[in-house]
């Protein structure tokens, strides 16, 4: 099997491939996905998604996904939900191989006891600061609890009493009995159950001692059978803990397989963080189409195959590193140029007035789709007297390299007829509130049959025909590369991440336009209907990336005042 792999190779392929050979695991590959429902899934996430089901389905084996529920009170149904939605939205599915930890603690329990029995496990007595001060450091070996020579029995019946609810939270705890002055911190007698008293989201009062990560992590991996356990960096300590519990119950061993984590610059990647921005009102809600959340890029209009491109452009390493946001949004936009079909709308509009074209007259002229997809054919498109243009498009008294409209300049009006600006109207104080224009009937289509040329290409749109919208840019949500690193990372926010206009002008048919499809506005960027905050009479349009990256630009001027 391993020759037919033909995607680009990671080490973890290298491995599996090995497993393969030597058949250790019967040629068989079962991966999971195990996030703790204690928060909506985001682009870091995605990278572990892609990564589990994608070797799961190249190798024709299964991916789970595990609900690794063992913290009541932190963790919510609403969570749950949210994270098969956004893993369903990746393009994965676990088929019937949906799971949750708290589906084992039966099982966990049972094993618990079996570690009791052969003198592998005791309760302890030490209140949690003990624990932590008995465990030593990196350099000075830990010191035994007073408790740990207890007998099997007086462990068996004390164990029973905490899951009998006898003792109160943080008065006793069950913990492995392996080394106290192991080299390995995480082998100092680690803790395996500790009492809490909270109704948990699936097995309700059912228990009041629950399973700490370490132990219930490798065992409902050993429980399901899974045969390669791939986690991020900072659980590779706890390895040599995860092959103790299923060397010494003598279980089904999957192997560990510790990859780098995703980090992008200017994002936090952390629920911690991510939280503290949905909680203290930062953004609007975890899907805020500026959060890096799946939710949040699925609200913006990001193509799920953009994240997967993503995904697996930035490959797997051994190595942490931090991958640059330009990359990410470049995989977007390398998509959606393909894809998105072009449409005009002007942003900031400015009201043209074509003087020689009729009153009473519309005609309609053919839109080129997508110039990138011949098959995506043509649309037509209303041009009348009234039309509008972007503000910016024009200017009374032009510097030297400005080629758009301006008094007496004619330019062409995309897909429709060159125009000549003639006269300027302004209001009392002066500011600019309408065009007279001027057309050429000899250019309907964008070229002048004498051959004369004009230097610009502008975006417009028929006032009686336009749609009315508010649309949403968006920015970076923090001005610092390492957002992350500060403890007050909210004073580190850009205020200016969102900029709300309203009274946008689209053409007709986007009145079609569904949430999650993207299109291109030209000249402007991509964009995508908001399925939340959408109404009726006033749609909403959030801008997905811009056409070009200017953020490398924005990054270097930061960068220089800063
Ligand atoms: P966070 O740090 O955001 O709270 P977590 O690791 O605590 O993340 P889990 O719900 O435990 O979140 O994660 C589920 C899986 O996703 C784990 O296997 C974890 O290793 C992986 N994962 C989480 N964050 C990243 C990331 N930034 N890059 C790659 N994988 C990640
Ligand atoms: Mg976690």
């Amino acid at each position: 099997m391993s020759s037919e792999i033909s995607l680009p190779s990671n080490f973890i392929r290298y491995i599996i491939n090995e497993d393969n050979e030597t058949g250790r695991y019967d040629n068989t590959v079962v991966t999971r996905f195990p996030p703790e429902p204690n928060g909506y899934l985001h682009i870091g996430h995605a990278k572990s998604i892609c990564l589990n089901f994608g070797l799961a389905r190249e190798y024709g084996g299964i991916c789970h996904l595990r609900f690794d529920d063992t913290n009541p009170g932190r963790e919510e149904v609403e969570y749950v939900d949210a994270i098969k939605e956004d893993v369903a939205w990746l393009g994965f599915d676990w088929g019937r191989h949906l799971y949750y930890a708290s589906d084992h603690f039966e099982k966990l329990y049972a094993y618990a006891v079996t570690l009791i029995r052969m003198g592998k496990a005791y309760v302890d007595h030490l209140t949690a600061d003990e624990i932590r001060e008995y465990r030593g450091t990196l350099t000075e070996p830990g010191r035994e609890s007073p408790y740990r020579s207890r007998s099997v029995e007086e462990n068996l019946g004390l164990f029973d009493a905490m899951r009998n609810g006898d003792f109160a939270d943080g008065q006793c705890v069950l913990r492995a009995k392996i080394n106290m002055a192991a080299p390995n911190i995480v082998m100092r007698d680690p803790t395996l159950y500790r009492i809490r008293k909270q109704a948990h989201h699936r097995t309700g009062d059912a228990w009041c001692i629950y399973p700490m990560y370490d132990f219930a992590h490798c065992l409902s991996d050993s429980i399901e059978g899974i045969t390669h356990s791939i986690c991020t960096l900072e659980f590779e300590n706890n390895r040599e803990l995860y092959d103790w519990i299923l060397d010494t119950l003598d279980t089904h061993h999957p192997r560990q397989i510790e990859f780098a984590r995703l980090n992008l610059t200017y994002t936090v990647l952390s629920k911690r963080r991510l939280i503290q921005l949905v909680e203290g009102g930062h953004v609007s809600g975890w899907d805020d189409p500026r959060m890096p959340t799946l939710s949040g890029l699925r609200r913006r209009g990001v193509p799920a195959a953009a994240v997967r491109n993503f995904c697996e452009r930035i490959g797997v390493a051994r190595r942490d590193s931090t991958v640059d946001f330009g990359l990410f949004e470049h995989c977007v936009r390398e998509l959606l140029n393909k894809s998105a079909p072009r449409v005009m709308a002007v942003l900031r509009p400015l009201k043209i007035v074509i003087t020689n074209y009729p009153e009473d007259r519309t005609e309609t002229l053919p839109a080129v789709n997508n110039p990138e997809d011949p098959d995506a054919g043509t649309r037509d498109i209303p041009f009348s007297r009234i039309l509008y243009v972007e503000r910016d498009d024009f200017m009374l008294d032009p510097p030297k390299k400005f080629f758009r409209l301006a008094p007496g300049r004619e330019v062409r009006l995309r897909y429709a007829y060159f125009i000549t600006c003639t006269d300027v109207i302004t209001d009392e104080q002066g500011n600019i509130v309408e065009l007279h224009c001027t057309y050429d009937p000899e250019t309907r289509g964008g070229d002048a049959p004498d051959g004369r040329k004009v230097k610009a290409t502008l975006h417009w749109v028929s006032a009686a025909h336009a749609i009315d919208a508010e649309v949403r840019l968006y920015s970076q949500l923090f001005f610092k590369e390492d957002p992350a690193g500060d403890d007050d990372f909210i004073a580190g926010m850009n205020p200016d991440s969102l900029e709300i206009l309203s009274g946008c002008k689209l053409e007709p048919s986007l009145a079609q336009a569904e949430p999650g499809v993207a299109h291109q506005f030209e000249r402007l960027g991509y964009f995508c209907n908001d399925g939340r905050d959408t109404m009726p009479d006033r749609p909403v349009f959030n801008r997905i990336v811009t056409l070009k990256d200017t953020w490398a630009k924005v990054q270097k001027t930061q960068g220089a005042s800063g």
